[in-house]
């Protein structure tokens, strides 16, 4: 049977398996397709695609882009715009600068509590990647000592609103999907049962969003069909993955949620 996971991360960002095996873990759990979604990179895609067209899966270009929405964090996937898209890479250019200041701002405060952590400390072991954030940083703290688990340390100091959180500079959703759109992309609200309720939602799909990311690991039935139904509606595209991340969050597989071939080849049509 045809599946297709289209949300995931690699070494390219916050994700622990590398885009060249994130392929061979998609062909060994027995998924046709795939789409590297990484946090505002696209870098992994020319790694994996050779890897891709090896062993025989289907493999589309995709991303998680950072956005601001009235202050608070709201992710938008994009996927089929041409992996050499100039304006693509440059806005991604502009949230490498983005990350590299807010890291900088967040390890201050932390700091500031007594915890000194340096630059070189956030990467994946000691191998620097691209898009680096907060996993890093709390991966780093748990390697210190200073909290149990990278949950403890989003709970204590990371998370959104709280002690060390850093919003950095804002990139608002219309200019995100301006840029997306212009390069023929596809353009998703990404798990909107991680915002802040239904009304958030539709005030969100005000903007010009292609669709909602319906299926998502640990999203409950009735929430899935929340989303199908708010989809139908409003003739809006589905899409769905798993956002594997690896040993980041080892409770989650490569593959537990997918889309099927009719789905898949309403995002990339080209594919
Ligand atoms: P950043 O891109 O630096 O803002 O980090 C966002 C990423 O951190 C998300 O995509 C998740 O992978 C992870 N994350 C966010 N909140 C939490 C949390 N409460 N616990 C664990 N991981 C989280
Ligand atoms: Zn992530
Ligand atoms: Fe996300
Ligand atoms: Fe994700």
């Amino acid at each position: 049977m045809f599946r297709a996971d289209l949300h995931c991360h690699s070494t390219c960002s916050d994700g622990t398996v590398s885009p060249q095996d994130l392929v061979r873990l998609a062909k060994t759990v027995g998924l046709s397709a795939l789409a590297i979604t990484d946090h505002d990179t696209i870098d992994a895609y020319l790694l994996a695609e050779p890897v891709a067209r090896e062993v025989g899966i289907i493999l589309g270009t995709g991303v998680e882009f950072s956005c601001d929405y009235k202050g608070k964090s709201v992710h938008v996937l994009g996927y089929g715009f041409p992996y050499n898209d100039p304006q693509i890479h440059n806005l991604c250019m502009r949230h490498q600068e983005r990350r590299k200041n807010r890291n900088r701002a967040i390890l201050d405060k932390l700091q500031r509590l007594g915890f000194a952590l340096q630059e070189k400390e956030i990467s994946q072991d000691g191998v620097p990647v691209g898009s680096m954030g907060r996993p890093h940083i709390a991966h780093a703290l748990v390697k210190r000592g200073i909290v149990h688990s990278m949950k403890e340390a989003f709970n204590l100091y990371l998370g959104e609103g709280k002690c060390c959180y850093e919003r950095g500079e804002p990139f608002g959703i219309p200019e995100t999907l301006d840029i997306l759109h212009a390069a023929g992309a596809k353009v998703f609200l990404a798990h909107p049962h991680l915002g802040e309720g239904l009304c958030k939602v539709k005030e969100l799909l005000e903007m010009p969003f292609d669709g909602i990311e319906c299926y998502y690991a640990r999203c409950y039935p009735e929430q899935e069909k929340r989303w199908l139904k708010l989809a139908k509606d409003r003739g809006l595209l589905i899409s769905g993955g798993s956002d594997f991340h690896g040993d980041f969050k080892p409770y989650i597989t490569l593959g537990c949620s997918w889309v099927d071939e009719e789905t898949f080849h309403q995002i990339f049509p080209n594919l």
